[in-house]
């Protein structure tokens, strides 16, 4: 069986380091806020290059705490797009603004910066771009929009830690990158956990507050917003993982190459290399796939788990109906959906299992010529 993700692999092959990890928290006896969420606040914006980082619950707090620091809310758009995570926008309906959806590029499945600006109304406020599946999305063009427009960026990089556009880690190009650490990410916690990153000294302060039902001292609260603290046996495992991020990524690329050599001709097409531009770090490795479904199901008996990221654009999910969009507003998204087939792609994957996955899908194409 080769299952779309293993952490018991992981924990099998870590496990001195992962026990050492929170054994120093279990013996510190501090478990919320503490040495281990201060020292991956510095270690991981050390590692991004960038001035400030506030440790939060998760990869949605941080979308919604982000917005919120910018004053988003109720009459406000975030313009954005509707293959990403059901989180993503969760948190724009949260502060209470509407999210605006612009169709994507087909070949990268991130946003077409080409169609954003006829999106904008006097509403516009952000923009959000999400680097999907560890793909970045064309940050060039999209801070040249949100400059001409004077809107803010809030980047979704809760797919892409350590992806770079022109040689720059996403997530620090726009006013503020939002992380999650769920376990499937490239750094994954072994629960929840997300991080706000920005060079904004006022943005940081007002997340501080805000993570703590708007505590700005001991017992003096500022605003009512939700408690969303990273705690320090997640932040034990961050750090810890933190110093393999660059290893795992690369691990990925690896077996992203073996796919991509190895799936060359045949009815489906592959998910972009990494040019001069664009470094991808791999999340996913989703193609493009004729018969979608049947290859699913033809895999699955096989003993090949695969997932499809995502089955449905999210406005034609039940309770995102009301925001009135139609398959036709964003035909690529639509059509993407019915392609799209993510194969199991992790660090801990062996390159024999990859090649077998490889060999299954050639003869599901060979047996239906
Ligand atoms: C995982 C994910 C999120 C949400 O992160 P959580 O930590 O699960 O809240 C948001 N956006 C994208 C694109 C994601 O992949």
């Amino acid at each position: 069986m080769i299952l779309f993700i293993n952490f018991k692999r992981k924990y099998k092959i870590y496990k001195k380091e992962i026990n050492q990890a929170l054994e120093k928290v279990f013996k510190r006896g501090w478990f919320i806020l503490g040495p281990e969420v201060e020292k991956f606040e510095k270690n991981f914006a050390q590692y991004l290059r960038i001035k400030h980082i506030i440790g939060v619950g998760s990869g949605t707090d941080a979308i919604f705490l982000a917005l919120k620091a910018l004053g988003i809310g109720q009459g406000d758009e975030v313009i954005t797009v509707a293959n990403t995570a059901v989180p993503t926008i969760s948190a724009i309906r949260m502060t209470g603004a509407r999210p605006v959806f612009v169709d994507i590029n087909e070949e990268t499945f991130n946003i077409n910066a080409t169609l954003i600006e006829e999106k904008i109304s006097p509403k516009t406020k952000v923009i959000l771009p999400v680097h999907l599946y560890g793909y970045p999305s064309n940050m060039g063009e999209i801070m040249k929009i949100a400059k001409k427009y004077n809107l803010k960026v809030v980047e979704d990089v809760c797919q892409a830690h350590g992806a770079r556009y022109k040689g720059r880690l996403v997530g620090t190009i726009g006013d503020i990158g939002c992380f999650s650490f769920y376990p499937t990410k490239n750094l994954g916690a072994f629960g929840d956990a997300g991080a706000i990153v920005t060079n904004n000294k006022k943005i940081v302060e007002t997340v501080m507050a805000l993570r703590k039902y708007g505590q700005v001292g001991r017992f003096s609260n500022k605003s009512r917003e939700i408690r969303s603290r990273l705690d320090e046996l997640q932040a034990a495992i961050l750090n810890w993982g933190l110093n393999k991020l660059d290893l795992w990524n690369k691990k990925r690329e690896e077996l992203a190459k073996i796919y991509l050599e190895n799936l060359k001709n045949l009815p489906l097409d592959l998910p972009p290399r990494a040019n001069q531009d664009f470094k991808p770090v791999w999340h996913l490795f989703v193609i493009r796939a004729e018969r979608r479904d049947q290859l699913k199901e033809f895999l699955e008996k096989k003993g090949i788990q695969t997932i499809i990221h995502y089955p449905q654009p999210i406005f034609e999910q039940e309770v995102y109906k009301s925001l009135n969009y139609k398959a036709k507003d964003l035909p690529i998204t639509k059509k993407v959906s019915k392609k799209i087939l993510s194969l199991p792609l992790y660090p801990e994957l062996e390159k024999k299992e990859v090649l077998r996955v490889c060999k299954a899908i050639k003869s599901f194409y060979d047996s239906r010529k």
